[in-house]
């Protein structure tokens, strides 16, 4: 006999009153004498199956090694369930144990622990219903990101993770070396002799695809990443990590107003398949962590995200008459206190801000006529503040020369990129998607440490 999968136990009426094979881990048992209810979990699905023994079928012997945390085959019949909370349950015929857990060592014996000591044990915290419900909507919107691109003719482009540029400029670089960091091969001027290191020179891990991601739009045409990005920055807060994945779509023939309209139709498809696709885990969540969850993502899908520039936005906070922590002036980067205030407090609505300073945006970002903006967008969004970061690109090759060399940008890193506008250059857009970012705002999660498996932070590599 084949097991059948909790999730279709719950869910498929043809098997009632049929023998079927449940297999998962046991999340609590309770009794008494006469009959015992095991819920048994499998990951499948955020609801268990109920298993009845009937004591006059087992012996106490025999249901002893069955403590929550032990990992069951269970053979019965499936019934509709006589109790509450339950459409149909199994009556067990015979049981098999595959693991024990023991009641004093195995920590998820309580429920009620704290998202903080969760964290602590996360190898073990997937077992929690909570983890449970996160992981799976992770799952299902990584699926929607792959699938929209994939219904738009966009090509999956695969971007290194190691990188030798230093001016991907999107953050501070975790270096890359099998160089002995106890010996370390000097050059006659004394610095580290980098010809003898792995590559032959400094290399990195990648902070964006994006320059890479250029590369392929200009030639395949639309083209989108998804992998890990790494940031060395020491911000200990609860939007930041160390290993995040990143989406980065870009786009030949797009102008800027091109890209508003993806990044917005593209954020709406992710959260109206989750809600079509995981609505039991989001529920799950609602009730646990967040009552208005399901009505704020129907309000964001059923809305339009209000465009304006960042100098309007920063009009608009200037009048706000409220106190900052950061104060705020036209040419000051825009901290998550000010997006939050523009989309929650004024809009109450996601805002795209366009125009910024180009003093606070990257090299490559296409300069407006005013030669002081530059075509930026960012999406900003109820409770996680920009969630997207994009632009329509340089496509001039003096210009983006020009402002290489007034940066200071080595050309021995950009030799490459700048020859997608020496060869049949083209107007092109894109923009990154911080992954853990839509998930946190779909689950309702406030910590970004909550929505990946194994989260890295300043001084945390733990599993
Ligand atoms: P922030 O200002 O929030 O630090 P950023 O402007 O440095 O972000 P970008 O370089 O524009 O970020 O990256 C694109 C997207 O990646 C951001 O909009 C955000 O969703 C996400 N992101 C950036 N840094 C992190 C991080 N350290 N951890 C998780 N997601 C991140
Ligand atoms: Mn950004």
């Amino acid at each position: 006999m084949k097991r059948t999968k909790v999730v279709d136990l719950l869910k498929d009426p043809a098997l009632i009153g049929t023998e079927v094979e449940a297999k998962g881990w046991v999340r609590t048992r309770r009794g008494n004498k006469h009959v015992q209810f095991v819920q048994l979990n499998d990951g499948s699905t955020i609801k268990n199956i109920q298993i009845v023994f009937d004591m006059a079928k087992f012996s106490d012997e025999e249901l002893k090694p069955v403590t929550t945390g032990s990992s069951l085959c269970v053979k019965g019949i499936l019934v509709e369930s006589q109790g509450k909370g339950q459409t149909c349950e199994v009556q067990a015929e015979s049981l098999l144990v595959y693991g024990t857990a023991d009641v004093e060592a195995y920590p998820l014996q309580k429920k009620g622990h704290t998202l903080e000591f969760l964290r602590e044990i996360a190898h073990l915290r997937p077992r929690t219903n909570t983890f449970g419900a996160v992981l799976r909507v992770r799952s299902t919107l990584a699926f929607a990101i792959h699938k929209f691109f994939n219904e738009r003719g966009f090509q999956y482009l695969h971007t290194p993770l190691i990188t030798a540029s230093d001016c991907e400029g999107a953050g501070a670089m975790f270096q890359v070396t099998t160089l002995d960091l106890n010996n370390l091969p000097k050059d006659e001027a004394g610095k580290t002799d980098y010809s003898q290191d792995f590559f032959g020179k400094p290399t990195a891990l990648t902070v964006s695809g994006q320059l890479e991601g250029e590369l392929g739009a200009t030639a395949l045409g639309q083209i989108y990443t998804f992998g890990p990005t790494f940031r060395a920055e020491n911000s200990n807060t609860p939007r930041h990590l160390s290993e995040f994945w990143m989406i980065e779509p870009e786009m030949a023939f797009y102008d800027i107003t091109d890209n508003m309209d993806l990044a917005e139709e593209f954020v709406k498809y992710c959260i109206n398949y989750a809600l079509d696709h995981s609505l039991d885990d989001i529920m799950f969540l609602q009730e646990m962590y967040d009552k208005d969850l399901v009505d704020r993502l129907k309000f964001v899908v059923e809305n339009d995200f209000v465009r304006l520039s960042y100098g309007e936005g920063v009009k608009i906070l200037e009048e706000s008459g409220k106190k900052f922590e950061f104060p705020v002036h036209w040419g000051t980067d825009l901290q998550s206190e000010h997006e939050r205030y523009l989309v929650e407090e004024h809009f109450k609505k996601p805002v795209i801000l366009t125009d910024y300073p180009k003093e606070i945006k990257a090299f490559y970002m296409k300069q407006n006529e005013d030669g002081k903006t530059v075509r930026a967008m960012d999406v900003l969004f109820p409770h996680i503040g920009e969630i997207i970061g994009g632009s329509e690109r340089e496509e001039n090759y003096d210009k983006l020369l020009a402002r290489i060399e007034e940066l200071g940008i080595p050309m021995k890193d950009m030799w490459w990129y700048l020859d997608t506008r020496r060869f049949g250059t083209v107007p092109h857009s894109g923009f990154g998607l911080g992954f853990e970012r839509l998930v946190l705002f779909v689950t309702g999660m406030t910590n970004i440490r909550d929505v990946i498996p194994f989260p890295r932070t300043p001084g945390k590599a733990e599993f």
